[in-house]
């Protein structure tokens, strides 16, 4: 276990590698950082806030409802990541994020439509792509982005969509993966409304960030996992 002194120097080097990246993509671009905190404790997302971060992420409704509400006294930004089922939608709701990263499909966003609007409430969110049209991953197709995305913002008035989200490429392969990064930026740039560009994880958010992505989802390496 790292101290606090310890700890503050370990996020120091992580800002950093952000840094450059993004210096290195646009001097005026401004990247986000989101930790995502599903493998780590309300103690040491407490641990973390102490060094400055703000925002933090969650894939499990119950977790997110769990640690959100454990941590209420802290001013932070909590936002969910993760696949959201059907059922699940009211229990999301009540604990009103500051962004769901992971709308998956025109399906999903009427039934969120119908919730907020009889809650008289409002829910930013991303659309999630499959930019390499992975069996294993959520999201929608590439070719169907554009299309789907200005659907949803014409039919869905209480969801604010405010860009894309993507996971990278599950591969070993650079090339491979800066292909589908590329992609899901580029169906960004078609997008006049969209601001956030949700790409990069631990592994993978330099190659991201090259690819412009303007938030990242950074799990195990701001916990030191
Ligand atoms: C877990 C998770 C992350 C963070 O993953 P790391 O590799 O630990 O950085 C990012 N996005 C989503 C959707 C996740 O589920």
């Amino acid at each position: 276990m790292m101290n606090k002194e310890e700890y503050k120097l370990y996020i120091d080097n992580v800002i950093r590698r952000v840094e450059f990246a993004r210096v290195r993509f646009n001097e005026k671009h401004i990247v986000k950082i989101v930790a995502i905190s599903k493998y780590s404790t309300a103690n040491e997302i407490k641990a973390l806030y102490e060094i400055g971060q703000r925002a933090f992420g969650e894939n499990k409704v119950q977790d997110l409802r769990a640690k959100s509400s454990e941590l209420e006294d802290l001013p932070l930004e909590w936002h969910f990541v993760g696949n959201l089922q059907k059922n699940k939608i009211n229990n999301l709701l009540d604990i009103n994020p500051a962004l769901f990263h992971a709308l998956d499909s025109i399906e999903l966003a009427h039934e969120l439509q119908k919730k907020l609007e009889a809650r008289e409430m409002t829910l930013e969110a991303l659309l999630q792509i499959n930019s390499a049209k992975e069996e294993s991953k959520h999201g929608v197709m590439p070719e169907d982005a554009v299309a789907i995305f200005n659907k949803i913002k014409k039919e869905c008035p209480n969801i604010y969509l405010k860009g894309v989200m993507s996971i990278g490429a599950h591969s070993d392969d650079k090339v491979v993966i800066k292909k589908s990064f590329e992609t899901t930026y580029g169906i960004y740039k078609q997008l006049e409304s969209a601001t956030i560009c949700s790409m990069g994880m631990s592994g993978d958010f330099e190659l991201a960030i090259e690819c412009g992505s303007n938030m990242l989802r950074l799990g195990s390496i701001m916990f030191d996992k």
